[in-house]
């Protein structure tokens, strides 16, 4: 029988090429725990992309979940028992999907190597085959945004997530500057990151209106479904939930049609086996979904890629253009050209890690 023979676990900060600021935090690296799994001479790798906010997970708080909990829960099991390898995990600890995640993307990259098909196989086969790069603005000023914007459609990107906060005047700007700088045929969403009350959220939906805005994401704290639904009953713009998507929100987010739209990011879901039984759920309510890692490693960029690409609810994948956040990434293989992004082809995950990068970037936690 197949047995996984080593688990190896390397904490990294991958330095950001410029400041990622969100109403949340402003982020200088992208802090991951990689995860590097061999069976039978074989490795997978997968990883654990990590923000405080709001999932509460840290560098140091996620490696000892996986080393003290995680890798010995799953260390003896088949990497093709997905099922129980998950299982296994959820008995071990509730709750830290993102380190969950790492295991589960490295066993779906191994499986994959060792089968010889790509992941998007392994998750019901593919129906695309690219997604637009897709360019996330943070909170700058106007004139900056324009710039930022300005460079990516210069790039061929056509595709924005503006960020939005408490202070409305700058955040309509910034949504305005950014629909002058792209042009009417750009596809702009904006997210507040739970900035808003939900009253203030329906004036700033009204004003926002204008700039030709398809989809407002989190604009009331994650805790606020009657905010949400408040909202999403208030205005013409589709609601996303973000924040608010945790797994045991989702049915009551889907009863009260409180969202439109759930973002469903890889690392929250728990991994690829979580995320595609979550998209199942929102398909049965007729809700849409995203999916995308923001400025994540690539890694888990293509594990986004492979959800984008088999499921056919997910409607875009945001992921495009996180590699252009850092001067040099940790993987290999998936990189934008011409605003358009190509599903990783090779097996597993269809990236390559650099080893060496990893070491680079390596941090005793
Ligand atoms: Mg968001």
């Amino acid at each position: 029988m197949r047995k996984i023979e080593k688990i190896e676990l390397f904490p990294v900060a991958i330095p950001l090429n410029h400041p990622y600021k969100s109403a949340t935090r402003t982020a200088t690296h992208s802090e991951d725990i990689v995860v590097k799994i061999t069976c039978e001479g074989v490795s997978g790798w997968g990883g654990a992309p990590l923000r405080s906010f709001p999932t509460g997970e840290t560098l140091k708080s996620a490696y000892q979940i996986l080393d003290e909990y995680l890798v010995p829960a799953v260390a003896d099991c088949n990497p093709f028992d997905r099922e129980l390898i998950v299982h296994r995990m959820e008995k071990a600890i509730p709750f830290h999907h993102s380190p969950k995640a790492a295991i589960d993307c490295a066993v779906h990259d191994l499986i994959g190597r060792m089968l010889g098909c790509p992941v998007y196989d392994l998750l019901g086969g593919k129906i695309r085959d690219e997604m637009p790069a897709f360019d996330i603005l943070p909170l700058e000023s106007p004139e900056r945004t324009a710039e930022l914007a300005a460079e990516s459609m210069a790039m061929g990107i056509t595709s924005f997530k503006v960020k939005m906060n408490r202070d409305t005047k700058t955040s309509v700007a910034r949504v305005a500057a950014a629909r002058e700088a792209a042009g009417d045929a750009a596809h702009i969403v904006v997210d507040a990151n739970m900035s808003w009350t939900p009253k203030l959220a329906v004036q700033m939906c009204a004003r926002i209106e204008e700039f030709g805005v398809t989809m407002v994401e989190q604009p009331v704290p994650g805790n606020d479904l009657d905010g949400l639904e408040f909202v999403n009953k208030n205005t013409r713009i589709p609601i996303c939930a973000d924040e608010s998507f945790r797994p045991d929100y989702l049915a009551e987010i889907a009863r009260r049609r409180a969202a439109d739209i759930v973002n469903l990011k890889v690392n929250r879901e728990g991994g690829l086996l979580h995320a595609k039984k979550a998209a199942a759920l929102i398909e049965i309510h007729g809700i849409e979904g995203i999916c995308g890692s923001v400025i994540h490693s690539a890694l888990n960029d293509a594990a986004c890629a492979h959800l984008f690409a088999s499921t056919p609810v997910i409607v875009y994948n945001e992921s495009g253009k996180a590699p252009a956040w850092h001067d040099e990434d940790i993987v290999t293989g998936f990189e934008a050209e011409g605003g358009v992004v190509k599903v990783p082809e090779g097996p597993g995950l269809g990236v390559e890690v650099n080893e060496e990068a990893v070491q680079k970037f390596r941090l005793d936690v």
